[in-house]
Parts: structure tokens; sequence; C-alpha cells
């Protein structure tokens, strides 16, 4: 992918592109892949990096979602578990398969789960993962081995996905690229081109050099999350909030904290949700929390009471509670919620669904939702924008759709093996760059060379957040890399040492919203 190449295209271009997206995240790049992949012209616009939003701030669970279940919400749960199957089959360098334990305290409660997990078992029909069972306390020690022992009484084991949520946005621009879109990142939209009281197009800007220019489309769809009610006010100033941005933090551990391949689900917090402990690149990934929040940032910051509870709850089910002093790091992320008829609802109980919703301008915006249906979600968008734009209808295809870098051998006991067929490629650039940088986080100068050339990083961040997953596995770790990145990052592209320092400051300052202490 070449940011500039890209560009070159969509400033010559005369005829009216069929369907500019906006954003790229979850939402966007699946709509773009949907759009390019029905042979519909697509070009999508993202004004930060792709995934810099919600789309990589997510637990990186591809589920049903056990506590929807809970809350009566079957028909996401059937629609969510359809979705894992597919994206597991279509994703599988990206996306595994995880077994989750629920250990229990109260003789009553492994029947109690295990009877519900059976439901789930059932509804994932024969896309399931795999059965659940009930555990007894030796099972349970086996397979959580830093389980807290007092008390446990057993046990019940259930099956998910897992994946790379960064990885996976890079994976799915790759693929849409493949069908023949383009996509921009750094290229905001500033506001919308209108003809009468119709939309033609958008007008944006190049987040570098400040140019901006015009963009004609037949239908402009808003995939921008938690930032949608910002495109909404462009087209009808004043319109009603439709997003409620809902905050949810992480904490990374190191994997001792679990000491094994399978993770802890909590089915009861303090606050009556879940919480999740899930081994991740060699670290633990716990999380998350569901703080209703008034500032949509773009670098959302935890809050001292989400972090404190985080620990607090997790800590009950492990041999040595964690502290803050054990957080390598920290991230958050705004889930854009879809706001109900009757405001005033906790965040916990407004549903995951998803809306597509039609402006009278004929704006088409997608709210709410989850990564695990991210690719419903986009059929759902595209059926509606083609018709909206007046295309010829054309069916979709993404279910049976193969995302880039596709390898059903994928061997995850390697660090690489998020890029699926592109590994090859990769450790061909340089045999001497195949060594990591680190022995905290797996980062090659390879790793670094293939991000510039081939997946449109263009800083420091793009790299260390993204295109590798060192800033939220490891932030001091990846602190400490920064300056040699930035040096790899400006060999390769060309830049100079003003460059170099501007990046690396730009990116101690990023890292601090990490960092714990
Ligand atoms: C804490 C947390 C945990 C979660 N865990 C899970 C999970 O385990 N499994 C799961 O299935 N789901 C999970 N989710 C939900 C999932 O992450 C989100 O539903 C999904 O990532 C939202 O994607 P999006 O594309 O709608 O938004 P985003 O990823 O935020 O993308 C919107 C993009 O629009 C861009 N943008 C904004 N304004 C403009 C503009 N003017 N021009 C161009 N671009 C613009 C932004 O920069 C951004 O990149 C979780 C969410 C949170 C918050």
């Amino acid at each position: 992918m070449n940011r500039n190449n890209h560009l070159k295209k969509v400033k010559n271009k005369k005829k009216p592109w069929d369907i500019v997206v906006i954003g790229g995240g979850a939402s966007g790049l699946g709509a773009a892949v949907d759009a390019a992949s029905r042979g519909y012209r697509t070009l999508l616009l993202e004004k930060n990096d792709f995934a810099k939003g919600t789309s990589s701030r997510s637990t990186k669970l591809v589920h049903g979602g056990v506590r929807y279940l809970q809350n009566g919400d079957i028909s996401l749960v059937i629609e969510a578990l359809k979705e894992r199957g597919i994206m597991r089959k279509n994703a599988p360098h990206l996306v595994q398969d995880l077994s989750f334990v629920i250990p229990s305290y109260d003789w009553w409660n492994s029947p109690f789960y295990g009877i519900g997990l059976k439901i789930y078992d059932m509804m994932a029909g024969n896309l399931g993962l795999g059965p659940s069972t009930l555990l007894d306390r030796q099972e349970t020690i086996d397979l959580i081995p830093n389980v807290k022992k007092k008390g446990l009484k057993g046990g019940v084991i259930y099956h998910d996905g897992q994946f790379d949520d960064a990885r996976m946005a890079i994976s799915l621009a790759q693929t849409a690229e493949n069908h023949g879109a383009s996509l921009i990142n750094y290229c905001g939209v500033t506001s919308l081109v209108k003809e009468g009281d119709m939309i033609t197009g958008v007008t944006a800007k190049d987040e570098f050099s400040g140019e901006e220019f015009s963009i004609s489309a037949k239908v402009v769809i808003n995939a921008t999350g938690v930032f949608s009610d910002q495109i909404i006010q462009m087209d009808q100033p004043g319109s009603r909030k439709l997003i409620v941005p809902s905050q949810g933090v992480h904490i990374v551990l190191d994997k001792s904290f679990l000491n094994g391949p399978h993770a802890i689900m909590v089915p009861h917090t303090s606050d009556g949700r879940v919480l999740f402990a899930v081994p991740w690149n060699d670290y633990v990934v716990v999380g998350t929390t569901d703080t209703l929040i008034e500032q949509t940032l773009e670098e959302p910051i935890a809050l001292e009471e989400e972090i404190a509870f985080i620990l607090e709850n997790a800590g009950a089910y492990m041999t040595t509670p964690p502290t803050r002093a054990d957080v390598k790091s920290v991230f958050s992320g705004l889930r854009p919620l879809a706001a109900p008829e009757d405001n005033g609802r906790a965040s916990k109980e407004i549903s995951r669904h998803h809306k597509v919703t039609v402006s009278t301008s004929g704006l088409v915006s997608i709210l709410g939702g989850k990564w695990t249906t991210y690719r419903k979600m986009s059929e759902d968008l595209i059926n509606t924008a083609q018709s909206v734009g007046g295309l010829p209808e054309r069916a979709c295809i993404s279910h049976s759709l193969p995302i880039h870098g596709y390898d059903y051998n994928s061997d995850w006991s390697n660090p690489l093996h998020v890029y699926g067929t592109d590994i090859e490629k990769i450790h061909k650039l340089d045999e001497a760059g195949n060594e990591s940088l680190s022995d905290q986080v797996h980062l090659t100068k390879n790793q670094i060379v293939w991000a510039v050339r081939e997946e449109m990083a263009i800083t420091v961040e793009d790299v260390l957040a993204r295109r590798s997953r060192a800033l939220f596995l490891n932030a001091e770790t990846t602190l400490a890399l920064a300056p040699k990145v930035a040096k790899i990052i400006a060999e390769e592209a060309g830049h100079n040492q003003d460059w170099i320092d501007q990046q690396i400051k730009e990116f101690n300052a990023l890292t601090q919203n990490y960092l714990l202490s």
C-alpha cells in the first residue's frame, strides 16, 4: 500500500467515486472490503492512522458475548457467533480459538454457568469452537496454575475466539486494496460537499501537507465510530446526538499472572459486568470497564478508578493479586454505542447491536456494533449505500472472502503469524534484519521496513502501536526502542534528523498515557 500513489490517484480523478468511506477503523475498513469486492470504485479516508481509534483498543475477542446472553440479547449473540465462525474461517492467520475458564468459589456457580454455556454452544451450531465442560478443582488449577486456590470449588471451560485487532485492520486495508479500493491514512474529511440538499462528495485534508481538496462521490459513508456525530453535524447541524461514548480500559501484565495458555473469565464484577484476563503475545491483557464519558478524545485517558477496579476484580481470582507496579501498559478505548431512544440508560445496558441510518441528504452512517460483527455490519451498510447511491445492485461476497495473508496452516508459535503468507517476503528482505530488537517485545528491523514499504506506516507510533503491538504490551520497553525505530523508518523513507527528533518527542509524550507510574 503506497500512500503517495493513492493520493495522486485521488487528486487526478475526474469521475466521481461510487463510494467514499470516512473512517479507517473496523466499520470503515470492513465497508471498503465489502464495497470493493462487489466491484464498486471505493475510496476510504482516515484522519489518523488505520485503527488509531477504538479498533486497536479492544479486548481482542472474537466472541458471541456471554454477557449479552446474560442480558437476554439472543439475536445479537446468534449473529456474533455466526460472524465469529466466518471471521475464523476467512482469517485463520489472525483469529484463533481460545479456552476461557470461569473459576468458581461457590458450589452452585459451576452448574449455573455450565447450563448457560451449553446454550451458548448450541447457538453456535456447527460454527462452534468446542464444547463447554464442567471442571473439578484440580482440573481448574491444571488449566490456570495461578488461579486463587483458597475456597476454589471447580470451574467451567468454554471456547471463544481471539485476534489481533490492529493487525486485522491492516489486513482489511490490504484486502480492500487487493480488490481495487484506494485508501489514504492521515487524510481527514473536513466538510461535506452538497449540490442543493444532497451530498455529492467531501472535502479532505492531507494532514501532513495541509492541502485540502474536493472529492466527488455517488454516496458517502460515515464510519467514524465515536466521532460519527461530528460528521452528522457537518451534514445537518443541530441534529440529536446518535452516539453514546463509553470508555473501556485494559491493563497488561506479565504472563506469569496466569502462567498458562488459557484465559480467565470473571462472570460477575463488583459493577455487575464481566472481566477477562487473556493471554496475548506473551503478556496478559486484563479488562475492561464501561464508563460513560463526555469528551471523545483521540487518545482517551484511563481513569484512576478504572485501573483500581480492574486490579481489584482480577486480583480476587489470582494467586498473587497484581499491583500498579506490575502494569506493563494501560490502554483505553471508546465504544461507539448507538444511542437508545430513551436516554439515561447505564452504558452496560445499551445494546451492542449496530444501526445503519440515512439522512435526508443521503449521508449513510453506521453506528454501534462490535469488531466481531464488522463483516455483517459492512454488508448491511453497503446494501443500504448501493440503493442510496443508485449503484447497480451487486451481491455481497465477503462471507467467503479470504482476508489478506490468509494461511490455513499458520504457525501460532511464530510471533510473525499475523502476517500470514507475507512472512516469507518479510524474512527475505534482509537476512540480518530478522533478529528481534528487544527481548520483551518481538520487533525486527525487517518488520519495520515492511511496515513502511507495504503497510502505509508513516510515524514511529504507527509502527510501535499498530503494525507491531509493542506499545500496547510493554510501554517502558517500547519507549526505549523508539529512537532505533525512528532511525530505521527515516532510512527507509528518506527523512532527516529533525524528523527523527520530532518523532521521538511526540512518541515520548504519547507513551505517558500508556505508563502507570
Ligand atoms: C474497551 C473496548 C473493548 C472492546 N472489546 C471488543 C472485543 O473484544 N470484541 C469485539 O468484537 N468488539 C470489541 N469492542 C468493540 C469494537 O472495538 C468497536 O465496536 C470497533 O472497534 C469500532 O470500530 P469503528 O470503526 O466503528 O470505530 P473506530 O475504530 O474508532 O474508527 C473510526 C475512525 O474514524 C476516524 N475519523 C474520525 N473522524 C474522521 C474524519 N473527519 N475523517 C476521516 N476519518 C475520521 C478515526 O480516526 C477512527 O480511526 C470493544 C470496544 C472497546 C471500547
